[in-house]
């Protein structure tokens, strides 16, 4: 299918051939007909499925294409005159950082269009926000606990609201977020289109689907439990003491252009950070008790390669949508199984490959069952693959700058081969294919649970 085949507006067209995308994503094939239908839809989709745009791009056709129907308007997308845009569009969605992403999506996709977007969140300040809100706009995006403040003091009215979206639903309820959604749902007309989007769909999330939908059309692309079949998943045995010793000893050695790094507390995160910057490789920390202007800052340098390692916990990291994340490193492994998916979701991103490596500790072992489950039999031990070394303290490596030095240094593209990779495996490619039956240092294939240390 072609874009051109979905009835879209020729100003969107010319948007999205203008971003360079040549068919339609699967859920955007299906889901763009159905809102310009104005069903209400129910998606189960993850991030990196291109499911912003599957609801960006009708949401302003519809607003582009009609006098707003809960106002007595002149013109298309202009109000009248001294008569402020009322809110027509209202995305919500659990991070400040998926926030940003989805109103840069609408600058991109409605660029054309004459319609007015912005989106608030939490941890700035609240004045510029008000004072745009103010002026009137036709899209709102929002983090639930902001947009509730601004309601609180009168600078927004959601009664002319005709379509809501849901974005990550079920991170909201992980988040804490369903009494303030419900909060916010009472004040939108009932008479309205609502898009609910959730990774996974569990028994809440469900409930509160059949709740505000009306008659929805279910839609489903790529489950959370199917990765993309481009990564390769390693396993790295390793007590918790030498994990930080381990990164930094890879880090040093892998050709990486992007390295996005999990740990499972806040405090861990800067734990990481500080390490790799006393090894001289540049990394930056994203996570809740950062500022706002810190977490943009690092997701700034990281997108731009200033830093070529970004350490985040979860719910930081959920639906973010950095380009080129060559390598996804599980410092800390997830209890939840889906958590891993959505973590490697990072890399490996439109049919490029990446690598996942996760660093098990004897009291991982649990956890790591649970992601093979969920993965079937597609971790490989990092001890198996040919010139594996068990790690040392970092290594520097002579004549040459490594990645980073507090900022200056460039991390190591990808394609640069690693000078010295003494425990990481060569790239695809260059291996020879193991024997039959055998694994590729030439052993006896083995599950990864029997080879747990
Ligand atoms: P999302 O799932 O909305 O976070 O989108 C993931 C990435 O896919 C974003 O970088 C989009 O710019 C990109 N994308 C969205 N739709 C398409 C498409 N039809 N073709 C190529 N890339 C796309």
């Amino acid at each position: 299918m072609k874009f051109d085949e979905l009835r879209l507006i020729p100003p969107l067209l010319d948007a999205v051939h203008a971003s360079g995308y040549e068919t339609p994503t699967p859920i955007q094939s299906r889901v763009i007909p159905l809102v310009l239908k104005r069903k209400d839809v129910l998606a189960c989709a993850q991030t990196g499925t291109g499911k912003t745009a599957a609801f960006a791009l009708p949401i302003l056709q519809q607003l582009a294409g009609q006098v707003p129907q809960n106002r007595n308007m002149g013109g298309r997308n202009q109000p009248r005159k001294n008569q402020p845009r009322k809110i027509r569009s209202l995305v919500l969605a659990p991070t400040r950082e998926l926030a940003q992403q989805i109103s840069d999506s609408f600058s991109t996709y409605g660029r054309n269009l004459g319609l007015k977007h912005t989106a608030v969140f939490g941890g700035v300040n609240k004045n510029p926000q008000s004072r745009t809100l103010r002026g009137g706009v036709d899209i709102l995006v929002a983090t639930p606990g902001r947009l509730l403040d601004h309601m609180s003091e009168g600078t927004i009215s959601l009664d002319s609201i005709e379509i809501l979206v849901l974005d990550e639903a079920d991170r909201m309820l992980d988040m804490g977020f369903m009494p303030d959604i419900r909060r916010i749902l009472k004040q939108i007309p009932k008479n309205r289109q609502t898009l609910f989007l959730s990774a996974t769909m569990p028994a809440p999330i469900r409930e509160l689907a059949n709740e505000i939908l009306s008659d929805p059309v279910a839609v489903e692309v790529a489950r959370v439990s199917s990765p993309a079949e481009s990564v390769e998943h390693l396993a790295y045995h390793v007590e918790k003491a030498s994990k930080r010793s381990l990164l930094s000893n890879l880090l040093t050695h892998i050709a990486y252009s992007r390295a996005l790094v999990f740990t499972r507390t806040k405090h861990g995160a800067d734990k990481v950070v500080r390490h790799l910057m006393h090894g001289k490789i540049s990394a930056a920390a994203i996570h809740g008790n950062k500022s706002q202007n810190a977490r943009t800052r690092a997701l700034d340098d990281f997108k731009s390669g200033k830093v070529g390692v970004l350490v985040a916990t979860d719910i930081a990291a959920r639906g973010l949508d950095v380009d080129g994340v060559s390598h996804v490193i599980n410092f800390d492994l997830t209890d939840e199984p889906e958590t891993y998916i959505h973590r490697i979701g990072r890399t490996g991103r439109a049919g490029a490959s990446g690598v996942a490596m996760s660093f098990i500790s004897s009291e991982e072992h649990d956890n790591l069952r649970g992601i093979q489950r969920l993965l079937g039999a597609k971790m490989q031990l990092a001890s198996d693959m040919p010139g594996y070394k068990a790690p040392t303290e970092p290594v520097v490596l002579q004549g040459e700058e490594r990645s980073g030095g507090g900022g200056k240094g460039k991390p190591r593209r990808s394609n640069a081969a690693p000078k010295q990779a003494p425990y990481f495996p060569k790239k695809k490619g260059t291996r020879r294919p193991p024997k039959p039956g055998r694994n590729r240092s030439g052993a006896k294939k083995r599950s990864v649970q029997t080879a747990a240390r």
